[in-house]
């Protein structure tokens, strides 16, 4: 049996050897290294896929998400509403811009943001909502339009972990995770569903306004060379980078498949322990499996996650901490206790490996050992 890792990035460039070293070489021998031809053909190529009017390229996920609140033309001690279970980037940009992060509360199913807890959290100062399709999947985003709109704020939505999935309308209609609400960011970090080989992201909108704006921000705040008209910050994908994921792109479904194919696995296997939830799919998502998460019921996390290591199958914790309990952002307003769906997730949760490139032998593997393990935790 290969080794088991949270995620196999080898075993996938194997596969597909050839167009990404092609890629590379011909990006290397143009050496059109950054803006080149590879990173608008990208461009292009993404906004296809995605049925989106404008994508952005930019050097990575938390950029993108800057970038996309430099955007809106907010100012200091406007309110950006935010999951409190979530990576940090979310909250990070909003207090580097000198914006005020207010965090809410989740919905325990689904791990993303708890849209009758936003409603309570909006102030006059409130300006906009950043959901986070947390695992892949996306948050319920009617509702949260619907309150958008009510209020007049925007919504930029983390589609960082969610590439390839698609939001569910009542009415049936689908569309790409991202490209519902005014800005969508995504990131091309190497383990994401849609990754490169170093740092990538990306900005995606319908709105011609903010597009343009967005383009002169990620690129020092110019339109015409050295005239700068709004203040900017440097943030290019780089044509290596463009020339992976111009290779990458075409597979993303497949990809996406492979996850789905592995969590129905493990929720088969798993559906008559009592020692844990599997993950929920929602009425209103479809779900690209960036992580597989398990809640765990009454069960010694440490003594699991140690137990599994020593069999050779690794397990994370994402995430360990809500953000109102991080060092760096304890403020007056916060406590724990405050969010308790939150903060006992942050205390269940174990991620257990996903990937393309698992197959039935390694997740037999793991499914056998993680049952036996975890009837003595
Ligand atoms: C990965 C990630 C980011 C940041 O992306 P980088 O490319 O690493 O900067 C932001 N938000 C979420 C939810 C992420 O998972």
């Amino acid at each position: 049996m290969k080794s088991i890792q949270m995620v196999d990035l080898h075993s996938q460039y194997l596969k597909i050897k050839q167009e990404i070293d092609n890629g590379i070489f011909s990006v290397i021998e143009t050496s059109s290294f950054v803006k080149g031809g590879k990173v608008v053909d990208f461009q292009r190529n993404l906004e296809k896929y995605l049925d989106v009017k404008h994508v952005i390229p930019v050097a990575n996920g938390t950029d993108a998400l800057q970038i996309a609140l430099m955007s809106l033309g907010l100012k200091a001690g406007d309110e950006v509403i935010t999951p409190t279970f979530t990576f940090i980037a979310t909250a990070e940009v909003v207090a580097l811009l000198g914006l005020t992060p207010v965090v809410v509360d989740v919905d325990f199913d689904t791990f993303c943001i708890d849209t009758q807890e936003v409603e309570k959290a909006i102030t006059p100062k409130t300006k906009a909502i950043v959901p986070v399709h947390l695992f892949g999947q996306n948050a319920n985003m009617e509702e949260i339009l619907k309150i958008a709109r009510k209020h007049n704020l925007f919504v930029v939505e983390d589609a960082c972990q969610s590439m390839g999935s698609h939001y569910i309308f009542e009415n049936g209609e689908a569309k790409h995770s991202g490209t519902i609400g005014d800005i969508g960011c995504t990131s091309f970090f190497p383990s994401k569903n849609l990754g490169c080989y170093g740092d990538g992201g990306a900005i995606f909108t319908n709105n011609d306004v903010l597009a343009e704006k967005i383009t002169m921000i990620a690129n020092h705040g110019m339109k015409i060379r050295y005239y700068h008209d709004i203040i900017g910050v440097n943030s290019r994908l780089d044509s290596i980078q463009a020339a992976v994921l111009e290779a990458k792109l075409p597979h993303l479904d497949n990809y996406v498949k492979s996850r789905q194919n592995a969590a129905h696995f493990y929720n088969e296997k798993f559906k008559d322990c009592k020692k844990v939830i599997t993950p929920v799919t929602s009425s209103f998502s479809t779900h690209s499996f960036h992580q597989y998460t398990l809640k765990l019921v009454d069960v010694n996390r440490e003594k699991l996650i140690e137990n599994l290591k020593e069999r050779g199958i690794p397990a994370m914790i994402y995430y360990p901490i809500p953000l109102h309990l991080q060092k760096a952002y304890q403020d007056a307003r916060y406590k724990a206790g405050d969010f308790p769906v939150s903060e006992h997730l942050s205390q269940c949760v174990a991620s257990l490996p996903m990937h393309t490139e698992l197959d039935n032998e390694q997740l037999n593997h793991i499914s056998e050992n993680f049952l036996k393990i975890i009837a003595d935790c």
